[in-house]
């Protein structure tokens, strides 16, 4: 008879451990929990949430990714979740609530397939299968249209609509979006770093305005520089404008008054050579990233050159950018082509606070100057002016646009669910479950615009089989079923192929674990 085998003991008393059925329950509740949490704030009639921080610090915001980032999530499996929303965001800057609300929905999808003994690699194989199905779909939705000025702003337009301070001033941010955009696209696509968002409260959202180049916290270093400079040659300087005391070593060996007049007659005329260097160079106005010297600052302004000192890196970056400046470490030998051009500078006074507006020649930066009553308006607004720029850059560099308001979701589901009926065995439960999941989309955007679901669900499946789109298209206060392209609601198609890679993924990952154990003995 063979020699019972003891147990291996292979962890420590203080691990806490959690396998197979109740691993993969607790895992699939965390993660319905966390899609449930953002459900409410999906499409235009969305609900807010209100955050609440430890310290009493308060954010209002419609945004998936926001929300789920804030909240002090601990579940291992709910925090995947929000790494779905993140990955959204990142990728294609829009989409969050779909995606997690996607990604929940094939959790609940395949709780109901465990409870009928389909094994998890069944399901994850059925949802891969079906991603790539969901896909297709995407594809065929996409549409044949020019990316002009007029589609891009309808894409702006979808993605901000019920965020923000209400649907009106929506419609005058689109325009400016676009702008941005289009100001800094090039052959090789939009850097987004090239866009900058400045926010100031205190004023309506409509007086937001796009400038075609920096928005920077600082004013002149002499108080009687004019406020406003037409055409200036501008030069960028990453350094200190003082004296050097690397060289010397600042410790002179002072033994009489002569020799402490000519160190300070040296210290002088060092400093009086930097001003000069800017001013053979015939630099007009001069942007430092470190300290000017009072001296150095009273020679810059008797040669009426128009000095700012203090500048961050990343507003010297932009500036670079938008006057066409090259950054440099020293005043040695200035060329022409290291200087660059503003078009215009002003400095305007907001209350008590003062802005300078650095307008560039090249404009290959600009910026949007966000106004809105109150800290939390801009706060929100520049969450929905963050999300505008991303889906007008992903719908121009990655792919198009489809019909927005769960049209897409729509012929998703329609197009898996056709699929799945040719699939032998238990995976076409899987398939199928992932159609039901998607349904949740368009299923949630009703219940949220006050229509019944089921019957919404039935009337645009109809439409969506006799036109071949159908979304939940709201105005004002209804919502109605028809077709989003008409009335200008697009989204980026990459918005929907991420939501589906990052849900199925994020999904798949939490119904393979089958064993929880943590160790913080
Ligand atoms: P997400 O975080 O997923 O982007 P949103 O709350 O921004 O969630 O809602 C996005 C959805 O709202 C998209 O499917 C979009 O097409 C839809 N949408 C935008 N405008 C309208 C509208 N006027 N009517 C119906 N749906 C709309
Ligand atoms: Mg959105």
């Amino acid at each position: 008879m063979a020699q019972r085998q003891q147990p291996m003991v292979i962890l420590s008393e203080d691990n806490e451990r959690t396998q197979g059925e109740d691993a993969q329950d607790s895992n699939i509740r965390a993660g319905k929990a966390v899609a449930n949490s953002v459900r409410t704030t999906l499409g235009p009639k969305g609900m807010d949430k209100m955050l609440v921080g430890s310290s009493g610090d308060v954010t209002i915001t419609n945004d998936g990714a926001t929300i789920l980032n804030e909240m002090d999530i601990e579940h291992p499996a709910a925090q995947m979740l929000v790494e779905v929303a993140e990955t959204q965001e990142i990728e294609v800057g829009d989409g969050t609530t779909t995606a997690s609300v996607l990604a929940g929905e094939l959790l609940a999808e395949a709780e109901e397939l465990l409870d009928q003994d389909l094994h998890p690699t069944v399901i994850v194989e059925g949802y891969h299968e079906a991603a790539k199905l969901a896909h297709e779909a995407v594809d065929d939705q996409t549409l044949a249209v020019d990316l002009d000025d007029d589609t891009l702003e309808a894409v702006a337009r979808s993605s901000m609509t019920g965020k923000g301070t209400g649907d009106v001033t929506v419609d005058t941010l689109a325009e400016p979006v676009v702008s941005a955009v289009q100001q800094v696209a090039t052959d090789a696509g939009v850097d987004r770093e090239d866009i900058h968002i400045h926010t100031h409260p205190g004023a309506s959202t409509s007086a937001t305005e796009l400038i075609e180049g920096v928005v920077i916290d600082e004013t002149p270093l002499d108080d009687a520089a004019p406020s406003q400079l037409a055409e200036a040659t501008t030069a960028i300087l990453d350094t200190d404008l003082e004296f050097d005391t690397g060289e010397a070593d600042a410790e002179y060996n002072i033994t009489d008054v002569d020799q402490l007049n000519e160190a300070i007659a040296a210290e002088e005329e060092e400093l009086e050579g930097y001003a000069d260097a800017i001013v053979d160079a015939g630099v007009e106005l001069l942007f430092v990233t470190g300290d000017i010297d009072d001296r150095v600052a009273s020679h810059l302004a008797a040669e009426e050159i128009v000095a700012f000192e203090d500048i961050g890196s990343s507003d010297a970056d932009a500036i670079a950018a938008a006057t066409g400046a090259r950054q440099l470490g020293t005043l040695e030998d200035i060329e022409d082509a290291d200087l660059g051009t503003t078009a215009a500078l002003s400095v305007e006074t907001y209350g008590e606070d003062e802005f300078t507006f650095v307008e560039g020649a090249d404009a290959a930066h600009v910026s949007l100057f966000v106004r809105g009553s109150t800290d939390h308006v801009v706060d929100e607004l520049e969450r929905a002016l963050n999300d505008a720029l991303d889906v007008v850059i992903a719908a121009l560099d990655a792919g198009g646009v489809v019909g927005g308001a769960g049209a897409a979701e729509v012929a998703i589901a329609d197009h898996v669910r056709g699929h799945a009926a040719s699939v032998e065995g238990r995976k076409q439960l899987a398939i199928e479950a992932f159609a039901t999941a998607v349904d949740e989309l368009p299923r949630t955007l009703a219940e949220n615009t006050g229509m019944d679901p089921i019957d919404a669900l039935v009337d645009l499946r109809a439409r969506h089989d006799a036109q071949g789109r159908a979304g939940l298209v709201s105005t004002g206060r209804s919502g109605t079923v028809g077709d989003p392209v008409e009335e200008d609601i697009l989204d980026p198609a990459a918005v929907k192929h991420e939501a589906v890679d990052s849900a199925t993924e994020a999904a798949t990952m939490i119904l393979r674990i089958d064993d929880v154990i943590s160790s913080d003995g």
